[in-house]
């Protein structure tokens, strides 16, 4: 015989166990399917951590703004999740990287985020790691930061559980008949409404219903280096604009060092790129000769998947040919930083249809089809 909840959803990541928590939060009965034998190991668990607010569309950083403040929030309540308020720092020597950095600032500070510009002998007060030649300026967002990726993964669980809602693991969802009847590997589960909140699978799952979202696996590396200077202090997370590098300290010592290369093509492999330290090398001299010198441990350097979408925003709302069926996918690199945002969108598209807190238009399913797309820049 089947079970049945009023919301399933499929996917237990940051976004999925988000949804559950402010789903549950609200008052309804919700069963979470998660494939794996453990909570939150899929691309959640690879990220770097970083969250900022510092992004180039409305939506993105609306999205931002609400999700920093519930962080803070759900770190001061639950806690564990290793926030660390260091700010986001991005840099610009090149005049187009300077155009972009001025806009996008405009724009933040419009919609009520408190981003400043900085002159280059406050950068090198700030950062003095950084090499400032030739370096225009920077903005700088006080509230951004980092935090622990599995540190949020257990908060969330801890608080979607005392809600109410359910996880199931080993709870790999094969089948879908509309209605919904999901057939998962355990048994049925009978459900009003469905969120699709399968990360990087997130276009199987679409398609076990007859809809589909043009979710792509992208390879993302990053690498940590040891310093032998001990732990140090914490630095904003420092981002350079013209070569797309950046840079954090890790509490426990030693640095962070990412680079996405905007060509890379989508694929399921997870192991690092043969041409990332080659990439890091090449780049790192601009801004951050210092950590250059540091050694680069192979073996300190790993590889996860974003879940990416081809205008680098995340897919929120019903699918158009299947009425109760819910996309929340293709956060790319911004699913942590996204994922209150995400839950409380999502509860208010299942209570009510459509969400007080964000105008959605930007993120919804059918705009592939329509050919209306708005692309985030501020990619990293
Ligand atoms: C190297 C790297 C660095 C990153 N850095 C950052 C960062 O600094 N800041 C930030 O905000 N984000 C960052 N991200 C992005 C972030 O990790 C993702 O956007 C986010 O984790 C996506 O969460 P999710 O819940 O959608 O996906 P996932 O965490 O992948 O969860 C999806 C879950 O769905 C399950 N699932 C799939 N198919 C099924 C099925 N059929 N049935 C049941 N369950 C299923 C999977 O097992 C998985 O557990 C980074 C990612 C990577 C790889």
């Amino acid at each position: 015989m089947a079970s049945r909840t009023h919301v399933a959803v499929i996917g237990a990541g940051v976004i999925g166990l988000s949804c559950a928590r402010e789903l549950a939060r609200a008052g309804f009965d919700v069963t979470v399917l998660e494939a794996a034998p453990t909570i939150g190991r899929g691309s959640s668990a690879l990220a770097n951590g970083g969250i900022r607010a510092q992004f180039t569309t409305e939506i993105n950083i609306a999205f931002s703004r609400f999700s920093i403040a519930e962080l803070e929030t759900l770190e001061r309540t639950v806690g564990g999740l290793g926030l660390h308020q260091t700010g986001y720092l991005m840099l610009a020597g090149a005049e187009a990287s300077e155009r972009r950095l001025r806009d996008a600032a405009e724009l933040q500070r419009r919609l009520g985020v408190e981003t400043r510009w900085l002159e280059p002998d406050e950068i090198a007060s700030m950062v003095p790691f950084v090499r400032t030649e030739g370096i225009r300026g920077g903005t700088f967002h006080a509230r951004d930061g980092f935090l622990d990726p599995a540190g949020l993964v257990a908060a969330l669980v801890a608080d979607a559980r005392a809600e109410g809602a359910t996880i199931l693991l080993r709870a790999a969802v094969g089948a879908i008949e509309r209605g919904f009847v999901i057939r998962h590997a355990q048994r049925d589960l009978r459900a009003d409404a469905v969120v699709n909140a399968a990360g990087t699978a997130a276009r199987a799952v679409a398609r076990l219903v007859g809809g589909d979202v043009p979710v792509e696996p992208v390879r993302r590396n990053l690498a940590h280096v040891m310093d032998p200077d001990g732990a140090g202090g914490l630095t904003p997370m420092t981002v350079d604009v013209d070569t797309g590098v950046l840079v954090r300290r890790e509490p426990a010592g030693g640095w962070v060092i990412a680079y996405a290369d905007p060509d890379d093509p989508p694929g399921w492999d997870t192991s690092v790129d043969p041409a990332f330290l080659p990439a890091l090398a090449a780049r790192l001299p601009n801004r951050f000769p210092s950590i250059l010198d540091l050694p680069i441990d192979p073996s300190q350097c790993w590889a996860g998947l974003y879940p990416e979408t081809p205008d680098h925003h995340a897919i929120v709302g019903e699918d158009p040919g299947v009425p109760g069926f819910l996309h929340c996918v293709g956060f790319g690199g911004h699913g942590l930083m996204h994922a209150p945002a995400a839950g409380r969108a999502i509860t208010e598209l299942v209570a009510r249809g459509r969400s007080e807190t964000f105008d959605l238009r930007p993120l919804r399913p059918s705009r592939f089809v329509e050919g209306d797309l708005v692309i985030e820049s501020a990619v990293l």
